[in-house]
């Protein structure tokens, strides 16, 4: 399977770590430069994305970060990781700075405090079947750009209609938690990532004719 890293600054690091390994990816945990260099994609977890970015400079790793998105690198941003994602952020600390890449506008702790946490499903296009959806403090796309693909929407509850999951080409991000739970049934997010976004050359090769 691909080398997937997990960004261990801050937030939700093994439950990705199992989940990856769950879906047949080889999961590393990445702290360092190096360890970015060594991954085919990446994974940034929920958390604090405030803090995840003030980590991110002190460990120099938001240039390389930047660096790689713009090459192309796959990367699968969960609840704060969407926030990173995002190219804007609304309802942020004043000028919250993003790592960006993907063209969406999204509003952080967007269900409200009544809502702080809950539990929904969502159907996410490309992914099988109704997914449990853990939502933590959890952003939304407020606003997506032309290229990029709307995959799920809340479809009941607080926040119904608001977009929870997109993808444009390699940067994919939910709102929810896809690592909670556990056994393959639970990473469905996990492996549509793994299988679907993240390049595998020797796949490539078998499906020409
Ligand atoms: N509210 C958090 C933030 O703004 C995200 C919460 C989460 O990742 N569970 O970064």
């Amino acid at each position: 399977g691909p080398r997937i890293g997990v960004l261990a600054l801050q937030g939700d690091v093994p439950e990705h770590v199992a989940a990856l390994a769950g879906v047949g990816a080889r999961p590393l945990v990445v702290r360092r430069e190096a360890e970015l260099d060594a991954c085919d994609a990446l994974v940034l977890p929920g958390g604090e994305s405030t803090t995840m970015v003030r980590l991110l400079r002190i460990f120099d790793l938001l240039g390389p970060l930047r660096a790689r998105i713009a090459g192309g690198l796959p990367v699968l941003g969960t609840c704060a990781g969407m926030i990173l994602l995002a190219d804007r952020v609304l309802d942020g600390e004043r000028g919250q700075e993003t790592v960006g890449g993907l063209d969406v506008t999204v509003r952080r702790n967007a269900f409200g405090r009544q809502v702080d946490s809950f539990e929904g499903s969502v159907t996410m296009a490309g992914v099988p079947g109704r997914l449990p959806a853990v939502f933590i403090r959890a952003p939304w796309v407020e606003e997506a750009g032309p290229g990029v693909d709307v995959l799920a929407r809340v479809d009941a509850g607080p926040g119904v209609g608001r977009i929870v999951a997109v993808r444009q080409g390699p940067l994919l991000a939910t709102s929810f938690h896809p690592e909670v739970g556990e056994g393959p049934d639970a990473w469905r997010v996990h492996r549509y990532f793994a299988e679907q976004v993240v390049p595998d050359p020797a796949g490539a090769r078998r499906r020409d004719p």
